[in-house]
């Protein structure tokens, strides 16, 4: 059981780490234009509602309330497209950023907070996103090659179970759920708007990372997602962490599609078989389509531990 558990590992380091360096030549490769132009060609505004943007591009999906209380963003991707953000937010509106909700601790989804607390405004999240960004912090070397961010990335305001925001005319309520895509997720919910943002508990048409080393189960992103679909209804508009726009159609598909991975996964667990031989087994040939930075073989991996020992 060690050597599986020890391979297991292995593999989700490897997708974890493909995870990392796809993001970064993706940045790198714009960076320089970027700074060229002082405007936004990585950062695309699409308006979803009144008062309601989503901001697409590298990295997770931002959600942009934006309105005469000011600018509330859900997420706000990599710290070097923080003037892009800006200058996409500015041709929306005059009025400042206010408040900033992480739905969870990856770099992808918070690492713009430094810049954006630098113009007032107040980052919040979940404890355990706090609570990691510290520790991972401290467990830091001067000489890792990633070194985990400091305290101007870290959130200032944190809450246990929910949060709500009054602003523009909204209900806006961030929802913990445990153990899911991390231990320290958020889904934040707009009334009477209709829209949820659902971080990366929702991969639109991809595989999705489940970063079981920061407290992630797969079990647990199925329940987030049933969660939201006992939320919404047709209408609903719901923001994905990555890919494109959902309905609670294809809400529903991806509940399924993985609730018939973790079936699959658990039954050749159950009886017996190596995490190898459960990557021989459970192909997932039917949902190849989903392959990206996860694979096939690293979808069965993840399964595989979100069942424990
Ligand atoms: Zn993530």
């Amino acid at each position: 059981m060690t050597k599986i558990f020890t391979t297991s590992l292995c593999i989700l380091a490897l997708t974890a780490s493909t995870y990392a360096l796809a993001h970064d030549s993706h940045q790198e490769s714009h960076q320089d234009e970027a700074s060229e132009t002082m405007s936004a060609p990585d950062i695309s505004a699409e308006m979803i509602a009144d008062n309601f943007y989503v901001l697409t591009g590298p990295g997770g999906n931002i959600g942009v309330s934006a309105g005469e209380d000011g600018v509330y963003l859900i997420d706000d991707k990599f710290s070097r497209f923080a003037d892009q953000i800006l200058f996409r937010i500015s041709e929306i509106t005059d009025e400042p950023v206010r408040f900033v909700l992480n739905t969870h601790l990856h770099g992808d989804h918070s690492g713009g907070n430094a810049e954006m607390k630098e113009t007032g405004a107040i980052v919040f999240a979940h404890d355990n996103v706090r609570a990691r960004m510290v520790s991972n912090f401290e467990k830091n070397t001067p000489d890792t090659e990633r070194p985990a961010p400091g305290e101007e990335v870290w959130p200032t305001l944190t809450f246990s179970e929910t949060a709500t925001l009054h602003f523009n005319g909204q209900t806006a309520t961030a929802h913990h759920v445990p153990k899911a895509h991390t231990d320290g997720d958020s889904m934040v919910s707009f009334m009477p708007a209709n829209i949820v943002h659902m971080g990366d508990n929702y991969f639109n048409g991809l595989f999705p990372f489940v970063d079981i080393d920061s407290g992630g189960n797969l079990e647990g992103m199925i329940a987030a997602q049933k969660k939201v679909l006992s939320m919404v209804d047709d209408e609903t508009k719901i923001i994905p962490g990555h890919g494109p726009m959902a309905t609670k159609a294809d809400l529903e598909a991806s509940r399924d599609i993985l609730v018939d991975i973790l079936a699959q996964v658990r039954t050749a667990k159950d009886s017996g078989m190596s995490l190898e031989e459960a990557q021989e087994a459970v192909t997932l040939d039917e949902y190849k389509d989903l392959s990206s930075f996860i694979d096939q073989k690293g979808m069965v991996a993840q399964a595989y531990r979100s069942l424990g020992n």
